[in-house]
């Protein structure tokens, strides 16, 4: 699936908004892995999970924050494409 790279200031956003870096689906800790460096000032880091589009794209989503949520690289592949999948199916 072809996506447009998601900029770091995004990414920050939406731990900010979310309040944690843990996966939407399942809850995998994420945020250990996220931000390097010190006082502020560090590089976000975009290692284990990913950004998923609540709305797939190719449905219709968007690149805007409200349809963005953080997802695990497991949790991204099983949704794919998929709208209102929930873990475990
Ligand atoms: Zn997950």
């Amino acid at each position: 699936m072809a996506r447009k790279s998601i900029s770091n200031k995004t990414v920050k956003s939406i731990v900010e908004r979310d309040g944690s870096a843990n996966c939407t689906y399942c809850r995998r800790f994420g945020a250990s892995r996220l931000f390097t460096g010190s006082k502020g000032k560090g590089a976000w880091l975009w290692i284990e999970h990913e950004i998923d589009h609540v709305i797939p794209l190719s449905r219709g989503g968007t690149d805007e924050l409200p349809n963005l949520v953080i997802t695990c690289r497991n949790c991204n592949r099983r949704k794919n494409n998929k709208l209102g999948w929930v873990y475990g199916t």
